[in-house]
C-alpha cells in the first residue's frame, strides 16, 4: 500500500513539475512568434546580460526594429497577411541572430534585438546587413507607395558607461524614431550615452 502511494506521489510530483515548466515557458514568451515577450526582455533577460557584461567588460548592442508601413498589409491584404508578415520577420531575425543574441517581440509590429560581445564597428555593419536582407519583404507590402521594411535604431552598450538600461532602451528608441522621420527603411545609430545632456546653459 505504501509502495502504491509513493508511486503515485512520485507521479503527481512529475506532472505538475511539467506543468509548472509549461507555465515558465509561456510568462516569457510571446504567444504568436514565440520570441521572449516585452517583460521577459527587458525585465529578465537583459539585466542578467547587462550584469554579465560588467563582469567581463564586454560590449554589446540593442537593436530596436519597427516594420515600415505594416499597417497597409492589414489594411489591404487582411488581417492573416499582417500575422504572416509579422511570422516572416520573426524568420529573418532568428537566421540574422547569432548564438548569444536575444530576440523579443514587444508588441505589435515592433521587435528588438541584442546583439552580445559585439563591437561598434561591427554593430553598425551588422544593422546595414539587416537592412539589406529586410529588402525580402517588400513583395509582400500593402502597396508600391507604401513599402514593407523597418527602420532599426541602434544604440551601442559599453559597461564602463554606467549607462542604465532604461536610457539604453530611450536611446534606441530615438534611433529608430529619427529613421522612420527621415525617410523609412533604414538604421541610425544613437549618439553615446550623455551626449543629449549637453545642453547650453
Ligand atoms: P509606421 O510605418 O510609421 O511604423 O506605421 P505602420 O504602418 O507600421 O503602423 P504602426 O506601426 O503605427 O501600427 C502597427 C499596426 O499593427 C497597428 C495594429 O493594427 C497592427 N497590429 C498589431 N499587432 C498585430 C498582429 O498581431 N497582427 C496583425 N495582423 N496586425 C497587428
Ligand atoms: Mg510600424
Amino acid at each position: 500500500y505504501t509502495e502504491e502511494l509513493e508511486s503515485e506521489v512520485s507521479k503527481r510530483t512529475d506532472e505538475l513539475r511539467l506543468a509548472n515548466d509549461r507555465l515558465e515557458r509561456l510568462a516569457i514568451t510571446d504567444g504568436m512568434t514565440g520570441l521572449l515577450n516585452r517583460r521577459a526582455f527587458y525585465e529578465e533577460e537583459l539585466p542578467r546580460r547587462i550584469s554579465r557584461l560588467e563582469r567581463s567588460g564586454q560590449t554589446a548592442a540593442m537593436f530596436y526594429v519597427d516594420m515600415d508601413n505594416f499597417k497597409r498589409v492589414n489594411d489591404v491584404h487582411g488581417h492573416q497577411a499582417g500575422d504572416d508578415a509579422i511570422l516572416f520577420l520573426r524568420d529573418l531575425l532568428i537566421n540574422f541572430s547569432r548564438p548569444g543574441d536575444l530576440i523579443a517581440r514587444l508588441g505589435g509590429d515592433e521587435f528588438a534585438m541584442w546583439l552580445d560581445g559585439i563591437d561598434e564597428a561591427t554593430s553598425a555593419r551588422r544593422a546595414g546587413q539587416l537592412i539589406e536582407e529586410s529588402k525580402s519583404m517588400v513583395s509582400m507590402s500593402g502597396d508600391d507607395d507604401h513599402p514593407l521594411g523597418i527602420s532599426v535604431g541602434v544604440a551601442f552598450f559599453d559597461p564602463k558607461s554606467g549607462e542604465q538600461l532604461d536610457q539604453l532602451l530611450a536611446r534606441a528608441d530615438a534611433a529608430m524614431y529619427s529613421v522612420k522621420k527621415r525617410s523609412k527603411g533604414g538604421f541610425e545609430m544613437a549618439p553615446p550615452p550623455g551626449a543629449t545632456l549637453e545642453m547650453p546653459e
